[in-house]
């Protein structure tokens, strides 16, 4: 399978990204991995014009860790630096769990992390776990930057909040609680290289006894074209004390919230019996690990 024809433009500063996003418009796509995109293109299903190869741009690049504000996250960082980034690892591990279950160590080496939210696949890894640890956004255009939460901008089954002529520049986390833990978990047919059935990711944060939860962020990925915030779930588990009742109760609402589909990888009703479990066990392990200390920073 052969790419249809296209121009291509490399340029080296956000500015002169946006003014070639400007000149062509509709007729170009930005390219970051390709590892979407350019599968897209060669099944026929997009084909645009023009490229715009946001590689080079210094400005979208790399993880910068402020203690006591957050972690903020260029949009063509490689999602093998997010899984390998000692910082991401030890304070927003949900995040490095889902980073490193993406694809292959090769498709790692190309996707990027803004790649991961803008083609807004369902089942994509990264987005569940960024809604829950509560990330931003940023998105440039030639007037100025705007920033929303990312939980706003994935608006739908491959449809974002990108307006014409913007370019997402940035991811923002807040930084977690000393007494929070993150946990990602998926379910899948065959555990490796292949689209996941379901995943979930959770953010709990626990009052100062330890017990009691204080603040809690649930998403569900694959059961709703958007990552789906189990609210429900959150409201029971907020100020209750972390025990098994409240948990499986958890479970139960955040199955009870999801709207799956059928389809080749499972029918709807498996998908709400197993949210039902994931979610359990990302709380109980959430719990575990921020009860112990483990995320406490040092
Ligand atoms: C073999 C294989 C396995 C895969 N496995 C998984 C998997 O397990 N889980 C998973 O979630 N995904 C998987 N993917 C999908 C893909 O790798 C990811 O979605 C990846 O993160 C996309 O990033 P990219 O940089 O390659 O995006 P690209 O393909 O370059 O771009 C994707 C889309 O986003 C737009 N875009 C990219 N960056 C920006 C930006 N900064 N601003 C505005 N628009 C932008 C592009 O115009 C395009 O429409 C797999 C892909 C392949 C080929």
């Amino acid at each position: 399978m052969f790419l249809p024809e296209f121009e291509y433009f490399a340029p080296e500063t956000l500015e002169e990204a946006l003014g070639l996003l400007e000149r062509y418009g509709e007729k170009a796509k930005i390219l970051a991995g390709g590892t979407d995109l350019l599968v897209m293109m060669k099944d026929k299903l997009l084909k645009p014009e023009v490229l715009i190869d946001i590689s080079k741009l210094i400005e979208l690049q790399g993880i910068q860790y402020v203690p006591e504000q957050g972690l903020t996250l260029g949009a063509a960082t490689k999602i093998d630096e997010v899984q390998h980034s000692l910082s991401i690892q030890k304070n927003w591990r949900a995040l490095a769990q889902a980073a490193g279950e993406l694809g292959s160590a090769q498709v790692r080496s190309m996707a990027t992390l803004g790649g991961n939210s803008c083609h807004a696949s369902p089942a994509a890894e990264t987005p569940p776990a960024l809604v829950a640890l509560g990330a931003k956004v940023s998105l440039a255009c030639p007037g100025g930057e705007r920033e929303i939460l990312l939980e706003n901008f994935i608006l739908g089954n491959r449809k974002t909040a990108l307006q014409g002529g913007e370019i997402l520049t940035r991811f923002f986390l807040p930084e977690p609680s000393p007494r929070s833990a993150s946990v990602y978990l998926y379910h899948a047919l065959r555990g490796a290289m292949e689209i996941d059935m379901l995943n979930v990711a959770v953010y709990l944060a626990l009052a100062p006894d330890l017990r009691s939860c204080q603040e809690v962020r649930i998403a569900l990925g694959a059961v709703s074209p958007v990552p789906l915030r189990a609210e429900k779930s959150e409201v029971i588990l907020t100020g209750s004390k972390m025990e098994n009742s409240v948990i499986e109760a958890a479970g139960r609402l955040a199955s009870a919230q999801a709207s799956p589909i059928s389809d080749l990888r499972a029918t709807a009703q498996h998908r709400r019996e197993v949210v039902e479990v994931l979610v359990r066990r990302a709380l109980t392990q959430a719990y575990e690990v921020a009860r112990a200390g483990k995320e406490v920073k040092g």
